[in-house]
């Protein structure tokens, strides 16, 4: 009874530990202090699951927790900001994995369960399974070990077919309530070729959106599992996961204007990439010096980081800059797309990190307006996220996108190191433009390059 009593008020305060890390994940300005709330939470469920009455294997648990608390602190301490999106699908597919585990070892042990019971064990151990196979597919490639895209031949067709070969099979071990070894493994191997099928032909720009797809199946599958396991915490767990994954997942497709059902079912294809074409013009460069007077001379400037800008690490650099011209008068913005970089909130994170004040950073429906006013729109690192094409060019990949207004600027200036694409691999007419200059290298030097040039200006 006592046992049960510290297990259950531990789990109140998991709960209240979950829901104020997400609260605090939901800004920029608190999303450290959530983060260490949500892990603390669950460094207490964890340790509650030792007073869980008939838990014995202490050793096997303290291996399995050493195992993976180990790898996950070394993983944690090492990936590269740019890696990020890759390590959240690969840990998504993890949560994925373990309710998967779970509901297989209920259905082998034979579990006596009722119907609704073993169908929540069958339905955890699908979504699960298809979210461990889609997000191992997602990591793979991000992180460039699959680079082909695998488009089969009648892509839906198959999908269709697995997938309801997969509702058949879970169908029958919950009707006949006979899970056979046979059954078993067919119906997790047809959930993990589905997952994998589902997942292989998406590319490119819609890749974040699926790994939040995941993450929200990945939620319910451990929500679902949870009440097999009758274990409040599991359950809360994955409601709120499940639901705040749910929510990212309908902005960033709204964000890209691409209806969930086109990226799963009319995935961007290399083929699709290339067709985005058709820019003529010539490219503009220009040195640091011109660029450094074009920003100095300006009234109103507008930056717009985009990935490039995590790549050269050019944040600190890009709010010295900012300092300078704000300094010198001029009315300096920072634009944020909410799909700029590689994962939901790159950008803001970066500059928070360097120190750029929030009240100079703007989504992109507060501040597309005032691009008109702008005399120079700085753009660093960016690109699909300001590419004219997702406007005008109805065979382009990313048409319908909504775009930073960069290009109705006075001027504007490009940071890149050369004629690189963007993630969706087109190429972008606004740096033909007549108004857009381009200022090549990698954008903390380049900054550098810049702020010394304002400073002498100003000497
Ligand atoms: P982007 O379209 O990927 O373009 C980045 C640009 O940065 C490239 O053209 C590259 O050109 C330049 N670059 C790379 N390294 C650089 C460096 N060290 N210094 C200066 N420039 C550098 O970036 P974006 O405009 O931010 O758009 C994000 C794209 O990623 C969208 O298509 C989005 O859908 C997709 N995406 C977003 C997320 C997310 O959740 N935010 C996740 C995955 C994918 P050079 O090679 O010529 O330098």
């Amino acid at each position: 009874m006592t046992a049960k009593l510290l297990i259950n008020s531990s789990y109140f305060i998991v709960a209240l530990l979950f829901i104020l890390g997400l609260k605090g994940m939901s800004s920029p300005v608190t999303a450290r202090r959530g983060i260490i709330w949500a892990g603390a939470g669950m460094v207490l469920a964890t340790l509650v699951t030792f007073a869980w009455p008939g838990m014995t294997n202490y050793a096997l648990m303290v291996v399995a927790l050493a195992i993976g608390g180990g790898a996950s602190w070394w993983s944690g301490a090492a990936v590269k900001m740019t890696d990020m999106p890759q390590m959240v699908a690969l840990y998504n597919g993890m949560g994925g994995g373990a309710a998967a585990a779970i509901a297989a070892i209920e259905l082998f042990r034979g579990a006596t369960h009722n119907t609704m019971v073993t169908g929540l064990t069958v339905l955890g151990g699908l979504i699960g399974t298809v979210s461990f196979s889609g997000s191992l597919v997602a990591f793979a490639k991000l992180q460039g070990i699959m680079k082909k895209v695998f488009h089969l031949p009648a892509q839906n067709a198959v999908n269709v077919v697995l997938a309801a070969a997969t509702v058949f099979a879970g169908i029958v071990i919950v009707a006949t309530g006979e899970a056979t070894a046979l059954r078993i493994i067919g119906f997790f191997a047809l959930a993990l070729a589905f997952g994998a099928v589902i997942t292989m032909p998406i590319g490119g720009a819609d890749m974040p959106v699926v790994i939040s797809l995941f993450n929200a199946l990945t939620g319910l599958a451990v929500g679902f599992e949870g009440y097999v396991l009758n274990n409040p915490a599991l359950i809360i767990a994955g409601i709120v996961v499940g639901a705040a994954g749910t929510l990212l997942t309908q902005l960033m497709a709204k964000a890209m204007n691409r209806p969930l059902t086109n990226i799963l079912f009319k995935p961007i294809t290399g083929e699709a990439q290339a067709g985005g074409g058709g820019v003529t013009g010539r490219l503009k460069e220009v040195t640091a010096l011109d660029a450094a007077a074009m920003l100095r001379y300006a009234q109103k400037v507008i930056i717009v980081p985009g990935y490039g800008m995590a790549v050269g690490q050019a944040q600190h650099k890009v709010k010295e800059m900012s300092v300078l011209l704000e300094e010198a008068g001029i009315d300096v913005k920072f634009a944020i797309h909410p799909v700029a970089g590689r994962m939901p909130g790159h950008m803001n994170v970066l500059l928070a990190e360097a120190g750029v004040s929030y009240d100079r950073i703007f989504d992109m429906e507060e501040i597309n307006n005032e691009f008109a006013q702008a005399d120079v729109a700085l753009v660093i690192g960016a690109n699909d996220v300001v590419n004219p094409a997702a406007r005008t060019d109805k065979s382009s990949p990313i048409y319908g996108m909504p775009i930073l207004n960069a290009d109705q600027a006075h001027n504007v200036i490009v940071i890149k190191r050369g004629k690189g694409t963007g993630y969706s691999g087109i190429e972008n007419a606004l740096f033909y433009d007549d108004n857009t200059h381009m200022l090549y290298g990698s954008a903390q030097q380049v900054v550098n390059d810049v702020i010394k040039n304002i400073k002498e200006m100003a000497a």
